[in-house]
């Protein structure tokens, strides 16, 4: 089985310093492709610099290039450009983690929205894909999206949590939709259940969003509490079970879509443990 992790925040301070044994783990798990979130131009340029140090070939390992809502304050007159150097580069295949979070409000909410409007232009200029974060702010996501999608080869919400409604807006945008542990969680996951089977598997793709989001169905639970992606197979199996799917199935169409997404590579794997 081979399983790409799209959402991995390897330039964390609590996974950078394991990230070699971090990534035989995944490999191990049959996690065979990765893609690390860029979340301002920083972490984006530290992401871009893993990719290298851990995969010259550069088959495996991706990164994204963008600022985060938190860090939207930090939008300044050289961010784009620095965004768009690291664009050219073969291992960065999406703008983003842009977008909008209404929910902890950590850059006031007009700086968000123009940091996420500057890099949904350059995204479009590039006609790459987009890797969107939303928390509380659905409605106005799509209002600003509306003016962009059209000059978007492609878009992911990462880490839907959201409701039906929002789901169904999303997808009608034709969106892609990124799905985490949060579906393990029984205090605040279980509403996405019966909307799991409504998602088309050309528009659904899987992320571990580690070291954050630990699936709380993991067993046995790590003893630092640090989510990584090794443990994508647990949401595989949740997701899977949701939609009347064998995770072989569920795998072999998460994985593609993945691929056509990102624009990876197609490997071989040589030493993934068969499940
Ligand atoms: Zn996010």
């Amino acid at each position: 089985m081979q399983l790409i992790d799209i959402g991995v925040n390897l330039t964390h301070p609590s996974l950078a310093a394991h990230a070699e044994a971090l990534l035989e783990r995944a490999q191990a798990a049959g996690v065979c492709q990765l893609v690390l979130t860029g979340t301002s131009v920083a972490e984006s340029e530290a992401s871009l610099a893993m990719c290298r140090q851990f995969d010259s070939e550069g088959s495996r390992l991706f990164s994204t290039a963008g600022v985060h809502p938190h860090d939207a304050s930090s939008w300044n007159s050289a961010s784009r450009a620095a965004l768009k150097a690291l664009l050219g580069e073969a291992q960065v295949r999406a703008v983003g983690e842009c977008g909008l979070d209404f929910d902890r409000d950590f850059s006031p909410r007009p700086l968000q929205e123009k940091a996420l409007e500057e890099q949904l232009a350059l995204a479009a200029e590039l006609r790459m894909p987009v890797f969107l974060h939303e928390r509380s702010a659905s409605q106005r996501l799509l209002e600003i999206l509306q003016d962009f999608r059209a000059h978007l080869p492609a878009a992911v919400v990462h880490c839907f949590t959201g409701e039906r409604q929002a789901l169904y807006a999303y997808l009608d945008l034709d969106l892609h939709i990124g799905i985490t542990g949060w579906v393990c969680d029984e205090r605040r996951g279980t509403h996405l259940h019966p909307l799991l089977k409504d998602i088309p598997g050309k528009r659904l793709m899987l992320e571990t969003d580690s070291p954050f989001l630990l699936p709380r169905s993991l067993r046995p639970k790590p003893k630092n509490g640090r989510n990584e992606p090794a443990f994508l197979p647990e949401i595989l199996h949740e997701v899977a079970r949701h939609r009347s799917q064998t995770p072989e199935q569920l795998a072999t169409q998460t994985t593609a879509c993945a691929r056509a997404f990102f624009g990876l590579p197609v490997i071989s794997v040589t030493n993934a443990q068969e499940s």
